[in-house]
């Protein structure tokens, strides 16, 4: 088996910043999101590709992707034996999920290219068309620019926004966004920020007289105890989501006490095995599931993707935030996202980008097939664009 892995910068469409990026009252946002992308080719030409999305919410990055691919020894990789090469990864060290990440989703689109089948039902999970809305996520900003942003995704038809709150200006933020989408489903998600069960109350109660919000994801941060989240959920007036204390399916239990609900995401579990698992050991426990991104192409989007049927929330619009995805793959349009009109039916259906910017002003590896690292610098794309955001329109 041939390993190849390589950073990439995702540029994004608007400055991104979530409760985690405020400090001292300052919100500082970022433009460029370093990704890593992996491919597997084995030795009968078969071959799948995979990324990881680091996160220095969980203590990593494209260095520390890269650190561990480096350690890999490919060899002991195989399309044939997932389980023995994830058993096989786990031994070379703990931790390190997105690169873990990386390589379950080449092993998947591998295996699954090879049999013949899409990767969700190479897992025996199908995929209904028309059903699967992804939220949109509007992360902390100005007033104003919240503002703007939502115009943008209520024209681009998408129907349920996500909203980060968190910052220092969270009340006139709401009102910017709700001001902006009188009509949206909101979801909001606090990142951890609310320190102590009576101020995430507090906001929880005021959030809920909107009237029009769905749920409230990671009011306070996971380290409070079990006591405090039981006496916060006993009190709200709006389902909780657990995101950062839910890590794999091992937090299941503890979440089914404090939260009506999870968030699993890749980035955390290490691939879509583990989170097919983590979502499976949810719902046995009656708890709702939602299926959340980072910063990311659409080659992990569309993995998330092939989970739809095992979740009640998606929210999967990382390729929506950018500007220059290297890779086509599941299509989401007025939010619903689909399958039926993808070029690449067997594994993850995802299939190189011809036609990227060539504006190049980071380089930080040589580019595999010809592709050029680039950044389009233009900060006022519009959410909908010609080329290859023709995908998103309706
Ligand atoms: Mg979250």
């Amino acid at each position: 088996m041939k390993l190849r892995h390589w950073r990439y910068d995702l540029a994004l469409r608007h400055s991104w910043a979530i409760a985690t990026d405020v400090r001292e009252g300052a919100v500082t946002g970022k433009s460029v999101y370093p990704v890593v992308f992996a491919e597997l080719t084995d030795s009968q030409g078969r071959s799948g590709i995979g990324e990881g999305s680091p996160s220095s919410q969980y203590q990593e990055s494209h260095a520390t992707v890269a650190e561990f691919l480096g350690q890999v020894n490919p060899d002991r990789l195989s399309f044939d034996d997932i389980e023995g090469s994830m058993a096989y990864l786990e031994s070379v060290a703990p931790g390190r999920y997105p690169a873990k990440c990386a390589l379950n989703l080449a092993l998947l689109d591998g295996a699954a290219k090879a049999a013949g089948r899409s990767v969700h039902d190479y897992l025996g999970l199908g995929f209904s068309e028309g059903r699967h809305v992804t939220s949109f996520t509007i992360g902390i900003d100005s007033p104003e620019k919240m503002a703007a942003k939502t115009a943008e995704a209520v024209a681009a038809g998408l129907p349920v926004l996500k909203l980060k709150l968190g910052g220092p200006r969270d009340r006139e933020n709401f009102a910017a966004v709700r001001g902006a989408a009188p009509g949206a489903a909101i979801r909001v998600d606090a990142n951890a920020a609310w320190k102590t069960p009576d101020e995430a109350l507090r906001n929880i109660e005021w959030v809920a007289e909107d009237g029009n919000v769905q749920f409230v994801e990671q009011p306070m941060p996971p380290q409070h105890s079990e006591s405090d989240w039981a006496w916060l959920k006993e009190r709200s007036p709006l389902p909780l989501i657990g995101d950062e204390s839910y890590q794999s399916a091992a937090d299941a239990e503890a979440c089914a006490q404090r939260f009506h609900g999870v968030n699993v995401k890749f980035v955390k579990t290490g691939g879509i095995t583990a989170g097919k698992a983590a979502l499976e050991a949810a719902r046995r426990r009656g708890l709702k599931t939602m299926l959340g991104c980072m910063i990311e192409s659409s080659v992990l989007i569309s993995a998330g993707a092939h989970l739809a049927e095992l979740t009640d929330f998606l929210d999967l619009d990382g390729n929506i935030l950018i500007t220059n995805d290297p890779y086509d793959g599941v299509q989401t349009r007025n939010g619903i996202m689909g399958f039926a009109a993808v070029a690449t039916k067997t594994g993850l259906g995802c299939s190189p980008v011809a036609n990227l910017p060539t504006t190049s002003r980071t380089r930080t590896h040589p580019p595999p097939h010809g592709w050029v690292h680039s950044l389009s610098g233009n900060k006022n794309a519009p959410l909908l664009r010609a080329g290859h955001f023709a995908k998103f329109r309706t």
